[in-house]
């Protein structure tokens, strides 16, 4: 098996030196497990982005964008495309002047690889609110749109303005309102060959005291209810109405183990990887939790954790 083709030759040309080969993923994702990238692009400013683009846009490689890798499993064979990371400087997080500001209205300009955990700390060291509930979720400001990361009674659709979005296939440079954005549960309209470069958030002026004291209490709570290790939270999208991690331990799996790879005996919508464990472990769990919970309780899960690299995508049988 390869990762190489005549596409990923063609953009390993144009991207020239830039370009990393056989890249492996797995020290970049939270999973901590998976293979290489075919080839591994960190985007370190514009002008890296455009060539990215003008790669991407001759060449048809497929495109990964990734961010903290919080949210990813990557196979073990690897992923035969070009994974596009937005490098250091694109982690910044700045208050911009609004046009509400003598209403207590802030909006804070976040950097697409900022993390979230760090951008939430920085808010409430500028005495504002409102985005306090990320300091649990340990993604990017570009995974978060992404996906519309969320917690604690808040997500980014209930924060985001608007976002700039480069489109690496399409060319396309624009700043996109969030309602264009249609951000669901853990869903957007943004494209697998679209990289959020920042994003807009609405705050506004809190008690810095009252926001540490917030960040302290949620902090506390993913301690004590989330288990620690090699996983991207939670696996399973919550069906309406219900939980996955209820029917997975429903159905008796909780502590349940595949090889390298375990239902967290902690969270049933958690599956831990061993330290020099295995993608593909993980991935037949993740089939066999979703057979077992079909059988046991009629219903066919849909994976939240995105899955890269695998032959097919889990099947949406439902
Ligand atoms: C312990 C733990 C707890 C978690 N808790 C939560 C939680 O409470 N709520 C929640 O919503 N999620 C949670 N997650 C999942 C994860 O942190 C979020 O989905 C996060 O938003 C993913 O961001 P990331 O930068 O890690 O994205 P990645 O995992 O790198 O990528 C995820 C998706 O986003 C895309 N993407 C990444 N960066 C960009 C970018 N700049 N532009 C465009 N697309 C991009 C990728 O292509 C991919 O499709 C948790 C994960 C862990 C490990």
């Amino acid at each position: 098996l390869t990762l190489r083709s005549a596409a990923v030759d063609e953009a390993a040309a144009l991207l020239g030196a830039r370009v990393e080969r056989e890249r492996p993923l797995g020290p970049l994702t939270t999973y901590r497990v998976g293979g290489p990238a075919a080839l591994y692009l960190e985007v370190t400013g514009e002008e890296d982005l455009a060539l990215a683009q003008q790669a991407v846009a001759r060449s048809g490689v497929p495109v990964l964008v990734l961010g903290r890798g919080s949210n990813l499993l990557v196979a073990d064979r690897g992923y035969a495309g070009l994974v596009v990371s937005l490098g250091p400087s694109f982690r910044q997080v700045v208050a911009e002047e609004g046009p509400d500001a003598d209403r207590g209205d802030r909006r804070v300009r976040v950097g697409g690889a900022a993390s979230l955990p760090v951008a939430a700390r920085q808010t409430v060291a500028m005495a504002l609110a409102g985005f306090e509930w990320a300091v649990g979720v340990p993604g990017s400001l570009g995974g978060a749109v992404r996906m519309n990361a969320g917690g604690h009674g808040s997500d980014m659709a209930a924060c985001l303005m608007d976002a700039r979005v480069v489109d690496l296939r399409l060319g396309h440079d624009e700043v996109v309102a969030a309602e264009r954005l249609e951000l669901g549960y853990r869903h957007s309209l943004v494209r697998p060959e679209q990289v959020v470069v920042w994003g807009r958030v609405a705050l506004h002026e809190g008690d810095r005291q009252a926001g540490e004291a917030l960040l302290a209490e949620i902090v506390q709570w993913r301690r004590e209810h989330q288990p620690g290790g090699q996983n991207a939270g939670s696996v399973f999208i919550n069906p309406p109405g219900d939980a996955a991690g209820r029917l997975v331990e429903a159905a008796g799996l909780k502590g349940h183990r595949r090889g390298s790879a375990q239902v967290s005996p902690k969270h049933a919508n958690f599956i831990q990887a061993d330290g020099g464990g295995s993608a593909d472990d993980v991935r037949a769990l993740m089939e066999e939790v979703r057979a077992v919970v079909a059988d046991r309780c009629g219903v066919w899960l849909q994976s939240e954790v995105r899955l890269i690299g695998f032959e097919e995508p889990i099947a949406p049988r439902s």
